[in-house]
């Protein structure tokens, strides 16, 4: 019991740790102080300068005394990691001798050298210079030295140059819209509604030695060459199996580095794909997840190093194997603690969260293209669709309970009842909803899971801000809608009945609750009408539609102007992507395999040869054989080099249209790249295992 006892309240020290917490200003900032800086992060207030110079002060005592030396602003670039510029605390002094110094200005603002970081055009590079600015709302925290202030990012015109600035944008749209329907619902206390995001995040864990003789591994991320081994997942031994010794230690170790971070880390385990595992956290605000989410990426792959392993982040790091997403659990919750996703006790909390969830339905389904481009990757490619992840085709599960519900209300049949009669819908009385909607469905790219939703689309190593800020846009958008019409309503109830039933008539198409990876369902979301959209190439042109610049520039998330700029960084995400895949493929290709395969054929020569030599007469065909098909199979994939090597070449040029290069890269250059790639692995079955230039599956997935 001592012992329990013990651990329970070191982890509780623990917790939250290097946090800048609430707890913490509480205690350090002067009452004033404090309670205009709760202001300013609860209403969006500005921050007063003399406020925040005494908010400095404390963070610098604070920071020191764990150890920090540097201060840096953090920020997320479009390059979909993190950045950081650390500046030291010290300043000198006239007599020679070094003060501590941070104020509030610095606290506020900086001003990084933004020309390298990408842009989209938005930026010219001679104005190098862009803003951070305080995101107060995200903790500080220390990591590293470094008191890490987490900030917005921006370009000296004021365009957003980042993913913080349109999610915290488009959490005050949805604020805003939300409360608006609230109050029409006889809500008076409620003064924000939040949204909250729990992202699982799924990663491989592989032998550090084994990492560093992959050329591809360490270029792409992703293995480009790599026969099947005999064992896949197909046992599915690996799912919440025991975690191996070296897992588990690293494990212990991220949870407590992200829980000192004041990281939620809560449920770990092991994955369906051999070496693959999962990391959920509690869920938090939009905004802090995200933050939060980029910290565990950047964590996993640091503390990996330490056990001599490394973290695969990529979306599939292995053909053949279940690659990796991250399942973003979105809701919105008033700040007085109501999760507006979660079916109420009463008719009329049943009619609000009706409302609440019908907007996301029809946000959904008007808006399918929009989402489906926020899991829009080079790397997600090899996943969505490929029956595994979800498919391409987006689609709502709702479960048999609600979709039933829907369904009548679409009828207009208020007084059918469903099995054991507990549906009760009049026209002011709506159902008392099941508490918990226990069925799940793994195969849905979102799912409504009994008082969230789960978008299970965006890759493993994507920030997840994309996703929640258009989710937020569309919900946003459609709650407006109904808010404007329900404000001049003189008949609330019927009109909230109204609007149901015409979003269950209009947009029924978007739910489906079969099994989202079989042929009949691409079927039958093509008679529906629904978008299937295949590829990265295909999918990006949603973020210049028309109708989603109008969304975003109405909810004021993101101008037409920096939606461009958006467009064009994907495009040349992938444009790059894939260069440096073919090229990595070339050089291994080239240096690696053809070399080690030469040698080996020589030796079947030599061998042919020697027997000869002996004059026995013995039969050399099973030599002859192999090396007539290793030697065919080596002449393709000579000529599959040639040809990819040409490909690359005729390329279009970086500064001509992006849309049509990358569909260059996707239409010929990743094409081309699936022909090598077939003879590379047919090779890597011919040759002696002791020839094979580099580390096979089966050392990858199997060797922990
Ligand atoms: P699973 O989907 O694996 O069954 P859970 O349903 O318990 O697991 O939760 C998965 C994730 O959803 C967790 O990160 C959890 O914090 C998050 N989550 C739970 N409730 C909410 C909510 N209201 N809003 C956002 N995320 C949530
Ligand atoms: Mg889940």
């Amino acid at each position: 019991m001592h012992k329990n006892h013990e651990t329970e309240n070191s982890l509780h020290e623990l917790f939250g740790s290097n946090v800048f917490s609430d707890a913490v200003m509480k205690e350090r900032l002067p009452k004033p102080t404090y309670n205009a800086l709760k202001k300013t992060i609860n209403e969006g207030l500005d921050l007063d300068p003399s406020v925040a110079d005494v908010v400095a002060i404390a963070m610098m005592d604070w920071a020191l005394e764990k150890g920090a030396t540097h201060f840096t602003h953090w920020f997320q670039p479009m390059t979909g990691i993190t950045a950081e510029k650390h500046d030291a605390f010290i300043s000198p002094t006239a007599e020679g001798k070094a003060l501590m110094e941070f104020s509030g200005k610095e606290l506020i603002k900086g001003e990084p050298d933004a020309s390298s970081f990408p842009s989209g055009g938005l930026r010219a590079t001679f104005e190098a210079r862009g803003y951070t600015a305080w995101d107060c709302t995200s903790p500080a925290f220390v990591k590293d030295g470094s008191l890490c202030i987490p900030t917005a990012f921006c370009s000296y015109t004021g365009e957003a140059l980042d993913k913080k600035t349109p999610l915290l944008s488009s959490m005050e749209a949805i604020s805003r819209q939300a409360l608006r329907v609230l109050r029409l619902f006889g809500n008076t206390t409620a003064n924000k509604v939040i949204t909250t995001v729990g992202p699982e995040q799924e990663y491989f864990l592989i032998d550090k030695r084994m990492y560093d003789r992959r050329k591809d591994l360490i270029f792409t991320g992703r293995t480009l060459f790599g026969a099947k081994p005999p064992k896949g997942q197909e046992l599915e031994d690996h799912y919440f199996g025991t975690l191996k010794e070296r897992v588990s230690a690293f494990m212990k170790e991220l949870d407590e580095e992200l829980w000192r971070l004041g990281v939620a880390a809560k449920t770990k385990h092991n994955e369906v794909a051999p070496a693959q595992h999962e990391l959920a956290p509690l869920f938090a605000t939009a905004n802090i997840a995200t933050d939060h989410n980029q910290l565990t990426m950047e964590l996993m792959k640091k503390i990996a190093l330490r056990h001599g392993l490394v973290c695969l982040l990529h979306e599939k790091p292995f053909a053949g194997v279940n690659g990796s997403g991250k399942h973003v659990n979105w809701s919105m919750m008033t700040n007085d603690g109501q999760n507006l996703l979660e079916p109420g006790r009463t008719p009329h909390e049943n009619a609000q969260f009706l409302v609440f969830l019908c907007a996301v339905i029809r946000g959904v389904d008007e808006y399918a293209d929009l989402l489906r481009s926020t899991a829009a990757t080079a790397g997600n490619d090899h996943r969505l669709g490929a029956s595994e992840a979800p498919p391409a085709i987006i689609s709502i599960f709702l479960g048999g309970q609600l979709t039933e519900i829907l369904e009548q209300i679409a009828t207009g049949c208020p007084a059918c009842s469903s099995q054991g009669g507990v549906l009760k819908i009049g026209v002011t009385t709506l159902p008392d909803l099941p508490k918990d909607s226990t069925d799940r469905n793994r195969t849905s790219p979102l799912a409504f899971t009994g008082n969230k939703f789960e978008f299970r689309m965006v890759g493993s190593s994507a920030s997840i801000a994309a996703a929640a800020f258009s989710l937020n846009a569309i919900t946003a958008e459609i709650l407006s809608q109904m808010a404007d019409r329900l404000e001049k309503s003189t008949s609330f109830e019927t009109d909230v009945q109204k609007i149901l039933q015409e979003i269950a008539r209009n947009h029924g198409r978007i739910i489906f609750n079969g099994n989202n990876y079989s042929d009949a369902w691409v079927a039958e979301a093509e008679k529906r009408g629904l978008p299937n959209i295949r590829s990265t190439v295909d999918a990006i042109p949603a973020i210049i539609a028309e109708r989603n610049l109008l969304l975003f520039e109405k909810q004021g998330i993101l101008s037409r102007h920096e939606m461009q700029s958006r467009y064009e960084i994907n495009l040349e995400n992938y444009i790059k992507t894939i260069n440096i895949e073919a090229l990595t493929m070339l050089d291994m290709a080239k240096r690696q395999i053809l070399p080690a395969v030469i040698k080996f054929a020589a030796l079947l020569a030599d061998s042919i040869n020697a027997v000869k030599k002996t004059g026995v007469n013995a039969d050399t065909s099973a030599q002859e054989d192999l090396l007539k098909e290793i030697s065919t199979v080596m002449a393709s994939f000579k000529r599959h080099v040639s040809a990819l090597e040409k490909i690359v070449r005729q390329a279009p040029s970086r500064n001509g249209n992006s849309y049509k290069q990358a569909s260059f890269y996707r239409d010929e250059v990743l094409v081309e790249m699936g022909d090598l790639r077939k003879d590379g692995d047919k090779l890597e079955t011919l040759v002696d295992e002791e020839f094979w230039p580099m580390p096979t599956y089966e050392d990858l997935l199997f060797n922990i």
